[in-house]
């Protein structure tokens, strides 16, 4: 299918050219002509599949020739967008902007964590279209800053991520005060009991759209992981660093405390990083991103709340510092990499503890994922503490070298067993 089918407006049909985007991702052909239709949608559909133009470049266009003749110039937020994350609400922004370049309609963004002055002055202005986070959002309404009465489309991204986030209260709410006769789309990439019933009480007339399910991991990404123990973790990633010349790359932790810890030995090692995360400002994270784009700093670490949302395009390398503890978390993470058919490589580091966990992945995934031998940092630490950075050692092999080696692939570490799978572990197909 081409953009030209999707009975879009010339000036976006523009702006998709100037974007070099030659065809619509399947999220897009697919939700595209049901939403121009006017029909509330649920899009399964994750972070890297192209759902912000899926739900974006209908919404210009049916705005843009609603207002279209009118000589009218009064603004009313007539689209509403809500995301979990600053970040993710300033990115869906930006990708607005673009794609509005020829259009004479105007978008917003708000969003906590940094003072109101400035969003009170755009809203005074009037805008067409705002995108929000829910919390912000709901403090400006109550603050009678904003009118919710004439949006016509609410779009909701990132269900499960709100959800995660603790703002489903506030997305009700949200929801509450909208007029009942409107448009609603509403995407998650995964669909826990409470989105389920979420969309039972928003979404009463809808078409689901599926692409990108959560399960489905993106063919071109190399996937690797190596078995080591939490206290050598940072060795082996300042060898794989160093040994690759990786010059990009995004490090997951698992926590903030343990993003700012990397970042101090990766900093030692002579590492140019940075981390974001939680407890970072504003300001700070937007520092740390634009500097990572921009190639002045090589390695992002971050936790997952903080990545959520971020997108980096043709990003080379994605670490598992941790392993995830939710097996479709590690296909959004690596979906990061290996993004629009470019291949990519995603590194797993997998201490004795976190087995259990790799196993439900790699049986989500329904392979396996090849692991990596003769690094310099074999696992030594065979406890259920490990996390602990290896304190109570019950077996210890003879640690090769500090150096590192050219890795080969095995099923599983020369030497060890690999331990047996839980109970719950099905023979994969
Ligand atoms: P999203 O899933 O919305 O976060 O989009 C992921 C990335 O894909 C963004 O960098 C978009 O600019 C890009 N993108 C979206 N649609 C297309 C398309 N049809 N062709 C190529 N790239 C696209």
């Amino acid at each position: 299918m081409d953009f030209s089918q999707l009975n879009l407006l010339p000036e976006i049909l523009s702006a998709i050219r100037d974007s070099g985007y030659e065809q619509p991702s399947p999220i897009q052909s697919r939700a595209i002509p049901v939403i121009l239709e006017g029909k509330s949608v649920l899009g399964c559909a994750q972070t890297g599949s192209g759902k912000t133009a899926a739900f974006s470049l209908p919404i210009l266009d049916m705005i843009a020739r609603k207002k279209d003749g009118h000589s009218d110039n009064r603004r009313e937020i007539l689209a509403l967008i809500l995301a979990p994350t600053r970040e993710l609400a300033l990115q869906i922004d930006e990708c607005i902007r673009m794609y509005s370049k020829y259009l004479t309609l105007k978008s917003g963004v708000v969003f906590g964590g940094t003072s109101q002055k400035n969003q009170e002055k755009m809203l005074s202005d009037g805008i067409d279209i705002l995108v929000a986070t829910p919390g912000r959002l709901w403090d400006l309404y109550r603050q009678k800053l904003l009118k919710l009465n004439k949006v016509e489309i609410f779009v909701i991204d990132e269900a499960d991520r709100m959800l995660d986030m603790g703002f489903i209260a506030d997305v009700r709410r949200i929801s509450d005060v909208l007029v009942s006769k409107r448009q609603t789309l509403m995407f998650s990439a995964t669909m826990p009991d409470e989105i389920v019933e979420l969309i039972g009480s928003m979404l009463s007339d809808y078409v689901t759209v599926e692409a990108d399910p959560a399960s489905s991991e993106v063919k071109t990404i190399d996937q690797r992981v190596y078995f080591v123990d939490t206290a050598n973790k940072h060795r082996l990633l300042v060898d794989i660093i160093k040994s690759e010349r990786i010059s990009s790359a995004l490090v997951f932790t698992r926590t903030k405390h343990g993003a700012d810890a990397l970042t101090r030995r990766l900093t030692k090692a002579g590492i140019k990083c940075r981390a974001i995360h939680g407890d970072k400002s504003q300001p700070a994270r937007q520092v740390a991103l634009s500097k990572f784009k921009k190639g002045e700093i090589d390695i992002l670490i971050a936790t997952e709340i903080a990545a959520r949302g971020i997108d980096i395009e043709n990003l080379p390398y994605v670490f598992n510092y941790n392993i995830p503890e939710d097996p479709e978390m590690y296909i959004h993470r690596i979906g990061r990499t290996g993004r629009a058919g470019a291949s990519g490589s995603a590194i797993s580091f997998c201490n004795y503890e976190e087995q259990p966990l790799l196993y439900d992945i790699e049986k989500l995934l329904g392979h396996k994922i090849p692991v990596i031998e003769g690094h310099g940092y074999p696992m030594t630490d065979f406890t259920a503490d490990s996390r602990s950075g290896g304190q109570n050692k019950t077996v210890s092999l003879p640690q090769t070298s500090g150096s590192f080696a050219p890795p080969t692939v095995s099923k599983f570490p020369k030497g060890l067993t690999r331990p047996r799978r839980p109970r719950s572990f099905k023979k994969m197909k």
